[in-house]
């Protein structure tokens, strides 16, 4: 692999959106900087990929401003350059408005919104020293529209997409674009651990291409909006969610019957 190859740094690559990415990244010729707080994750996805020249573990939270400032500039040391930040890790806390505890408000938007803002800190610089780079947030269709029990996630996430504007806005200078990539539901553990059977049906009925999305189509974008093809896009909020968004609450009765046609 060429010295000269990019680099992009992914948080969450421990496994999901972020492991998928990576493998994209990689089959793209990229060099990764794979970020997670779990180190058995890291561990376990590193071994799969196989890359040892390739890939660089970093084992860190991405709410701890020094350890994330720390990481980010271990990254750009280790392989030379940064030209790309997925800021992918994210957790989900879905409970009623008003069974949600401070404690958990506060660690979702640690995690979700301070997590991307710190991260963005360390790599600009390092970006801007090689000529310019790209970042992608990785949002949510709950930060584009309300739903039951996403108070403390779809505000968080809400909140990245506005970050993501702020961000291409004064970013622009130094030749980094910014965008956001918003999932519908995808198969990963995340969804597995928060969706029901009836959870699942629902997103079904109420989804135009009627399934949920593969990791893979998520990467596909994410690493497109990352890459020179994407060259004249910023402060965008590109859902990848087999039209979700697009139906608003929908009328499931009328879809089934048209699926029955
Ligand atoms: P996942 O839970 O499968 O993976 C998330 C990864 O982030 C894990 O490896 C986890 O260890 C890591 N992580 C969690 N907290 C961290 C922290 N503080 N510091 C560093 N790493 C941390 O999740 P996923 O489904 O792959 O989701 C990835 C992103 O996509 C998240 O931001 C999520 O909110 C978003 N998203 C997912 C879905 C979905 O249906 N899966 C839908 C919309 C948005």
């Amino acid at each position: 692999m060429a010295e000269d190859s990019r680099v992009a740094l992914v948080t969450g690559a421990g496994r999901g959106i972020g492991l998928a990415t990576t493998r994209r990244f990689l089959a793209e010729g990229w060099r990764v900087a794979l970020l997670d707080i779990d180190g058995e994750l890291l561990g376990h996805a590193m071994a799969e990929l196989a890359a040892p020249d390739r890939t660089l573990a970093l084992h860190c939270d991405v709410s701890d401003a020094s350890a994330v400032t720390a990481a980010v500039r271990r990254a750009g040391g280790h392989f030379g350059r940064l030209d790309a930040l997925v800021n992918n890790a994210g957790i989900a806390v879905f409970k009623p408005l008003l069974e949600t505890t401070p404690e958990e408000w506060n660690r979702v938007l640690a995690v979700n919104l301070t997590g991307p803002f710190l991260a963005t800190l360390a790599a600009a610089p390092i970006m801007a020293e090689g000529g310019g780079g790209a970042i992608v947030n990785i949002t949510s269709i709950s930060g584009l529209r309300a739903s039951t029990l996403r108070a403390a996630y779809g505000t968080s996430k809400a909140a990245l997409a506005h970050l993501t504007k702020q961000q291409a806005v004064e970013l622009g200078a130094l030749n980094i674009r910014v965008n956001a990539v918003a999932p519908g539901p995808v198969d990963t553990a995340m969804a597995k651990a928060v969706h029901t059977p009836e959870i699942r049906r629902d997103y079904h009925d109420t989804i135009p291409l009627n399934r949920y999305g593969l990791e893979t189509e998520l990467a596909e974008t994410i690493v497109f909006l990352c890459g020179d093809r994407a060259s004249y896009i910023t402060g965008q909020v590109v859902a990848v969610d087999g039209g979700f968004e697009a139906t608003g609450i929908g009328l499931p009765t009328l879809r089934a019957a048209r699926r029955n046609m």
